[in-house]
């Protein structure tokens, strides 16, 4: 297996998909070409290049249409080639959220320049399921929440709070959407409940790492948990 990112070329000019393989395999890529936009979705569907470089005018379905398809199923960074201004128009507006776009004639080295910047740009971007190291690790089976490698003693309701938070960094959570997330019955809720809650677990925190604030208070909106919290303790 090569360990080089492919980027997956849809054209179906073969001197313009001919020049772009060139360039892109001189640059250290691995490209793969397609010739229609049927194609390009089978194949994204099987392969999982590194980004796509997509052609408008295509003899099947246009370039958008594609992207619309391969959105539903794919976050891969996608990068236009557009020969008519109006094409151009349509990507820059950007109504579509594509990551970049290059107008025909194009020169095959700034197209590889931008790849490469949108490559490092997509490696820096925080994606859905590769969440930052966090210094709490959840044990479901044993409902459990350890903070620093250390076991927390929560009581089922600080659990409940703590869980929903970390699960969801930066989110801020409204007293009532945590009352309804963390208490089953809505008998003893109060926003004080989730306030008082909330408190203890701040103390229990604090014995294992005194000097930090992870769960920060939202002025009339409710808690989050912190998201620049250190890897390790300071
Ligand atoms: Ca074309």
């Amino acid at each position: 297996m090569s360990s080089k990112p492919a980027i997956l070329i849809v054209e179906d000019e073969p001197g313009i998909a001919d020049t772009l393989q060139y360039a892109l395999r001189t640059d250290g890529f691995e490209p793969l070409w397609v010739a229609t936009g049927e194609a390009a979705l089978a194949k994204l569907r099987e392969a999982s290049p590194a980004l796509v470089i997509l052609d408008v005018g295509l003899p099947d379905l246009n370039g958008f249409e594609v992207f619309k398809r391969l959105r539903a199923f794919s976050d891969v960074p996608v990068v236009f080639l557009t020969a008519r201004a109006d094409e151009i128009d349509r990507v820059v507006g950007l109504e579509l959220g594509a990551d970049d776009y290059v107008a025909k004639p194009f020169s095959p080295r700034e197209l590889v320049a931008r790849i490469r910047t949108i490559l490092r740009r997509a490696a820096r971007a925080p994606t859905a399921g590769a969440a930052p190291p966090s210094p709490f690790a959840i044990d479901e089976g044993r409902r459990q929440i350890r903070f620093y490698g250390r076991p927390l003693e929560l009581s089922r309701y600080e659990y409940g709070l703590l869980k929903t938070l970390v699960e969801h960094p930066g989110h801020v959570f409204s007293r009532d959407t945590l009352l309804d997330k963390v208490w089953d019955t809505h008998s003893e809720s109060l926003d004080r409940t989730v306030d008082a809650h909330v408190k203890t677990l701040r103390a229990k925190l604090k014995t294992v790492a005194p000097a930090l604030e992870p769960i920060r208070t939202h002025r009339g909106s409710g808690y989050a948990l912190a998201e620049d919290l250190p890897a390790a303790l300071p």
